[in-house]
């Protein structure tokens, strides 16, 4: 009875330890297959296959193939309806802009080709930043943060806090991995789901089920992960839009007031000119647009004050822990070299959907408050001790902190 209560103490704690929110509702959702388990685990004499077992379950999950591919199906085409619903959207505008507004509503010829002139450019860039931020593809770890299976085991299996810690920092120390931030209780962050010690600023995604680098949101209206990957298409994707909007909006207003005059002074049939399908359409455009430019418009200038300060979302809920505490502006650089950091330092190149974003998603600059703390606490170690034996026997930890910082180009 001790035993099983120490076991259900264990993993109670290391689901707690695990930072991902997946592995709770596994714990709670299964209660009944950890009983099973547990009633085994009284014949095994090893207690570590019993806890290798119950993370294998976990993470294997536990349906029927043929249940689970169905779920997955469904799951996928759920995903898919933001993205769906967005094109449609889209799609109708196009047609009562172009066809009601530009081509059947607007007499003078000047007017509507200098309309259609500048509505299609727009349109496309809005439409190319879109494309990038659904289909760049999603960049995780690189493979020397990936454990492997007995190293994982290992990990997962470890007794104490004490002896995850160690193995995860001799593994850091041995592939010599740039890792800064820790997880609440001082650990390096590690992924069970993924096996992978973390890279800065990593976190696993839930809903794509992989860890991603510079992990900002999963987007359902991209149906993307918005990451180091895709920030910088993001951000365009919803400047653009706003753009875009905006000028069908502003382009659109003079047919929509000429609407609400007809129906306010039928009478006077001033709006004959526009026909009576088109009415509706112009009305709903111009709506649709003012309202998909005021929701786009909060999103996208709390991007662009995230990116001053150099945070991703969940970064701004949680401040990233560093081995000296918690620093909310760890990663602030400044304003201008955190734009530089996602938009590249051209103009020009930055408002145009390409690839400008610097680094590799794993190494990033922090801000010198933080660097000299961090070394301060370097210098202190060393002197107390002489030595960081907790995870290398009488080996001292050897951190090139320039190398460690430096940003790739
Ligand atoms: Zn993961
Ligand atoms: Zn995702």
């Amino acid at each position: 009875m001790n035993k099983h209560s120490s076991s259900n103490d264990i993993l109670t704690k290391l689901a707690q330890q695990n930072e991902d929110i997946v592995l709770a509702p596994l714990l709670s959702s299964n209660q009944e297959s950890n009983d099973n388990l547990l009633v085994s685990e009284h014949h095994t004499q090893d207690s570590r296959t019993f806890y290798s077992m119950f993370i294998s379950r976990m993470i294997r999950f536990r349906y029927p193939m043929s249940l689970r591919q169905s779920r997955v199906c469904c799951f996928e085409a759920l995903k898919s309806i933001p993205v769906v619903f967005i094109l449609a959207i889209v799609a109708w505008s196009y047609y009562a802009y172009v066809v009601q507004m530009c081509i059947l509503t607007i007499d003078n010829v000047p007017k509507k080709v200098i309309y259609l002139f500048i509505y299609h450019p727009l349109l496309f860039i809005f439409l190319w930043s879109y494309y990038q931020t659904m289909f760049k593809p999603l960049m995780g770890p690189p493979s020397e943060f990936y454990v492997g299976e007995a190293e994982g085991e290992r990990i997962a299996t470890a007794q104490t806090l004490d002896e995850r810690r160690t193995s995860l920092l001799r593994f850091c120390h041995r592939g010599d991995l740039p890792v800064l931030t820790r997880h609440f209780d001082g650990s390096i962050r590690y992924c069970f789901l993924c096996r992978c010690i973390k890279p800065d600023r990593a976190h696993h995604c839930s809903i794509c089920g992989k860890c991603i680098l510079r992990y900002d949101h999963h987007c359902p209206w991209t149906n993307s992960c918005v990451s180091y990957a895709n920030y910088k298409f993001f951000i365009l994707f919803l400047g653009w839009a706003l753009v875009f909007c905006t000028y069908v909006a502003a382009t659109s207003l003079e047919y929509f007031i000429l609407f609400w005059q007809g129906i306010t002074n039928a009478h006077k049939d001033v709006n004959s000119s526009i026909s009576p399908g088109g009415k509706f359409h112009l009305l709903f455009l111009f709506f649709a647009a003012i309202m998909f430019a005021i929701s786009v418009s909060s999103l996208f200038f709390y991007h662009l004050y995230l990116t001053g300060k150099n945070r991703t979302t969940l970064e701004s809920f949680r401040a990233p822990i560093f081995s000296n505490g918690p620093q909310k502006n760890g990663f602030n650089i400044g304003c201008k070299q955190n734009f530089q950091e996602i938009f590249g330092k051209k103009f020009l190149m930055a408002i145009i959907p390409i690839w400008t974003t610097r680094g590799d998603g794993v190494h990033y600059q922090v801000n010198s408050l933080l660097l000299g703390g961090l070394q301060e606490q370097q210098q202190q170690q060393q002197q107390q001790s002489g030595n960081i034996s907790a995870y290398d026997s009488g080996k001292k930890m050897k951190i090139n902190l320039i190398e460690l910082f430096r940003l790739p180009l």
